[in-house]
C-alpha cells in the first residue's frame, strides 16, 4: 500500500535539487531558487494525473480537509454528515472549523450508506463528507444526488484512494472538492502533505489565500499581497513537495502492483464459500490498496485474526483488534466530548448524543470485515504463502466453529 515502500534514488534527487538551492519555501526568493519551483510543479502533476480542474497542496490531508471545509462555506453550528468508518482526521477537521461531525453507519461498501446520510439531514446541514476509505469509493452519484436535492456541499475525503476511480474520474475530483493525504503511510507520500482538488476556479482561489494566512498571491512581494479574507498557515514545504512529485511519478506503477497482487489474494479468499466481499461501487475503478472481505459472523472473524496473530500475521481488523483509530467505537475521547478547547454549544450537544446513538447496523459490518493491506514489495512466493496461510487458517476455524449467521 504505501509509497514508502519505493522510496529511493528518485526522491533523493528530487530533494537535493531542493537543497542546493536552500530554498525551502514554496512563495518567493525568484532569483535563488534558480527556477524550482517544487510546489508548483506536484500541483501541475496532480491536475494532470487525476483530472482535476485545480489542485491546491497543504501540509496535510487534515488541513487539506480543514482548507476545504473552509472555503466551502462550512462554519460554526453546521452540521457535517460523515460515516463511522473513517481516520480520526475526518472529524477532527469538521470540529476544528466549528462544525458538528454527525456520524452516520456504513454498509458492505464500507463508507456511509445513502439512505442513513437521507435520515441524519437536518435543517442545520451544510455538507456530506463520504470517506473513500481503504482505497475504494463511496456510492458517488447516489451522495451527490442527494446533495442536489438538499442544496448540500459534496466533499469527498479521498486521503486513502488515492488513484481509484469512479466511472472514470478519480475519486476526489468529483464533488465540490476532494482531497488526498500524502501522509507516510498513503499511496504516494511527501512525508507531511495533503491537496484540495476542485473543479471550480472560486474556490480554488479561496483555499490558495486560506492556506497562506489570506495572501491574495498578486503583490511585487510578499509584504505587498492583500489579505481578502482570514486564512492559516497550511502550507507545504519544498521539501516534501519535492518527495511527493518523484512519488506521483511512481504511482501508475504502484497501482499496477496493487492490482495484480489484490487480484492473487483474492483468487485465494475465492476458494472458501463462506467468504464474501467488500461491495464496490465501480469494481473496475478500485485502487486495490487493501482487499476488504466478509465471514459470516462475528465469532469467526476473530477467530480467524486470532489464529493469525498466533501464526505472527496481522490479517487487518479496525473493529476488535490492535485498532483505536478508525471507528466509532474505539473514540471515547469523542463521544465522551473530551476536547483541550471549548467547543461550541451545537458541537457539545451532537457530540453528546454520539454517546448513546446506535451503530449496530455498522456493528455488523465491521465486526466482520477483515481488510489485508496490500504490499507493494511482496514477492511471488511471499504472496503465495500468504494465500495459502489465510485459507488454511479458515478452513481450520471454519471446521471447528458452525456457521449460525
Ligand atoms: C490519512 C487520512 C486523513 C488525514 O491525513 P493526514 O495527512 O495524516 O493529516 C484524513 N482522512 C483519512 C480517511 C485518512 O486516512
Amino acid at each position: 500500500m504505501p509509497g514508502y515502500e519505493f522510496f529511493g534514488e528518485e526522491e533523493r534527487k528530487e530533494v537535493n535539487e531542493v537543497l542546493e538551492t536552500g530554498i525551502l519555501m514554496r512563495y518567493g526568493f525568484d532569483g535563488p531558487r534558480k527556477g524550482r519551483w517544487k510546489a508548483v510543479e506536484l500541483e501541475n502533476a496532480i491536475k494532470e494525473t487525476f483530472g482535476a480542474g485545480y489542485a491546491q497542496l497543504t501540509s496535510s490531508g487534515t488541513t487539506a480537509l480543514t482548507t476545504a471545509l473552509t472555503v466551502l462555506g462550512v462554519g460554526a453550528g453546521d452540521e457535517v454528515i460523515m460515516p463511522s468508518f473513517t481516520f480520526v482526521a475526518s472529524f477532527e477537521a469538521v470540529l476544528s472549523v466549528g462544525a458538528v461531525p454527525v456520524l452516520v453507519d456504513v454498509d458492505e461498501t464500507l463508507t456511509v450508506n445513502p439512505d442513513a446520510v437521507v435520515k441524519a439531514i437536518t435543517p442545520k446541514t451544510k455538507c456530506i463528507m463520504p470517506v473513500h476509505m481503504c482505497g475504494s469509493m463511496a456510492d458517488i452519484d447516489a451522495l451527490q444526488q442527494i446533495c442536489k436535492e438538499h442544496n448540500l456541499v459534496f466533499l469527498e475525503d479521498a486521503c486513502q484512494s488515492i488513484g481509484a476511480k469512479y466511472k472514470g474520474k478519480c475519486v476526489g475530483t468529483i464533488g465540490d472538492a476532494g482531497t488526498f493525504s500524502f501522509d507516510f503511510v498513503k499511496t504516494i507520500t511527501c512525508g507531511e502533505g495533503g491537496v484540495v482538488m476542485t473543479n471550480n476556479e472560486d474556490t480554488y482561489i479561496k483555499c490558495d489565500g486560506f492556506q497562506d494566512h489570506g495572501h491574495d498571491h498578486k503583490g511585487v512581494d510578499r509584504g505587498a499581497d492583500l489579505h481578502p479574507f482570514m486564512g492559516q498557515n497550511f502550507r507545504i514545504s519544498e521539501l516534501h513537495a519535492a518527495v511527493g512529485l518523484a512519488q506521483i511519478r511512481k504511482l501508475s506503477t504502484f497501482l499496477e502492483i496493487q492490482k495484480k497482487n489484490h487480484q492473487v489474494l483474492r483468487s485465494y479468499l475465492q476458494q472458501i464459500p463462506e467468504v464474501s466481499f467488500r461491495v464496490i461501487p465501480d469494481p473496475e475503478g478500485d485502487s486495490c490498496t487493501f482487499l476488504s472481505w466478509f465471514l459470516p459472523t462475528e465469532e469467526l472473524t476473530r477467530a480467524f485474526i486470532t489464529e493469525m496473530k498466533a501464526q505472527g500475521i496481522a490479517a487487518g481488523n479496525f473493529y476488535w483488534f490492535d485498532n483505536n483509530w478508525h471507528y466509532i467505537r474505539k473514540w471515547d475521547h469523542l463521544k465522551s466530548v473530551t476536547a483541550l478547547n471549548k467547543l461550541n454549544d451545537a458541537q457539545e450537544n451532537g457530540l453528546k448524543k454520539l454517546g448513546t446513538q446506535d451503530f449496530s447496523a455498522s456493528d455488523r459490518v465491521m465486526s466482520r470485515c477483515i481488510s489485508t493491506s496490500i504490499g507493494l514489495t511482496w514477492t511471488e512466493e511471499q504472496l503465495k504463502e500468504k494465500g495459502e496461510k489465510m485459507v488454511a487458517v479458515l478452513k481450520k476455524i471454519l471446521s471447528s466453529q458452525p456457521v449460525t449467521a
